[in-house]
C-alpha cells in the first residue's frame, strides 16, 4: 500500500452566506491528486500554491461531484482552453451542473475530496 502525506493546512469548513451547507461528513475528506479523482467524488476545495508557502484549502461556494472524462484542450466550453498552455498534464473533472460540465485541473493538483 502507497501512502502519500501533502504538507497543506485543510481549514474548517466554512461557515458562512457565501458556502453552501456541506450535504457530507466532513470526516471523509480527503486530499487527492487531481488526477486520481473517481467519478461521484464530491469536490470540495484546491490548495492553490502560495509560492513555496504551505497551501491552505480554498474551498468553493458549492460542492460538486466530478464526472471525469478526457481532457480536450480545443474544447468551447471557456475552461479547457484556458488550462492549453500548461506544462503538466491535464486532467478534465467535470462536473455534475447542468451549466458547466468541464473543470480543467493540472493532473497533480491537489484536491480536497469525499471519496465516492
Ligand atoms: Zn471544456
Amino acid at each position: 500500500m502507497c501512502v502519500e502525506f501533502f504538507p497543506v493546512v485543510v481549514t474548517d469548513i466554512p461557515d458562512d452566506g457565501e458556502h453552501a451547507p456541506l450535504l457530507l461528513d466532513p470526516a471523509a475528506a480527503r486530499i487527492v491528486h487531481a488526477a486520481e479523482v473517481a467519478d461521484g467524488d464530491t469536490v470540495l476545495a484546491s490548495f492553490p500554491d502560495y509560492s513555496g508557502q504551505t497551501p491552505h484549502s480554498d474551498y468553493f461556494n458549492d460542492q460538486y461531484k466530478a464526472r471525469p472524462k478526457p481532457y480536450d484542450p480545443t474544447c468551447a466550453c471557456g475552461s479547457c482552453a484556458t488550462m492549453a498552455d500548461e506544462s503538466e498534464p491535464v486532467v478534465d473533472l467535470g462536473d455534475d451542473n447542468p451549466w458547466q460540465v468541464c473543470d480543467p485541473w493540472a493532473a497533480s493538483a491537489l484536491v480536497l475530496i469525499v471519496p465516492a
